[in-house]
């Protein structure tokens, strides 16, 4: 069986509820805090599915579209900006557990 990427093995990951813009994410984040107090801005680095981003400004920027829930993000930051919610998984959006 061949070895995926790590590209690859993401895009096997499948979501519900993405395309509704109404929908509460599992994942929040305060960018206000990411761009005014935060000294190392660490998860635009660690997260795996980058979804956090430094614009050309310098600017923090999150979309939680390709979140893997990976739970990385909550452990890296130090400055209280990461807050974790799972809803409702009828209402909620996020990943579609294949495999348990
Ligand atoms: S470490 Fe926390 S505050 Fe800093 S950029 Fe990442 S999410 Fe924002
Ligand atoms: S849970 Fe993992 S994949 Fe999702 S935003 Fe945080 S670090 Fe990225």
């Amino acid at each position: 069986m061949k070895n995926l990427t790590l590209t690859e093995r993401l895009g096997l990951v499948s979501y519900r509820n993405q395309a509704k813009s109404n929908i509460k994410p599992h994942i929040q984040v305060d960018i206000s805090i990411c761009n005014s107090v935060c000294p190392h801005k660490c998860t635009t680095y660690v997260c795996p599915a980058n979804c956090y981003k430094i614009d050309d400004e310098g600017q923090v920027f999150f979309q939680v579209e390709d979140c893997i829930e990976c739970g990385t993000c909550m452990y890296a930051c130090d400055q209280g900006a990461v807050s974790w919610n799972y809803p409702d998984p009828e209402e909620g959006r996020g990943v579609t557990w294949n495999f348990g």
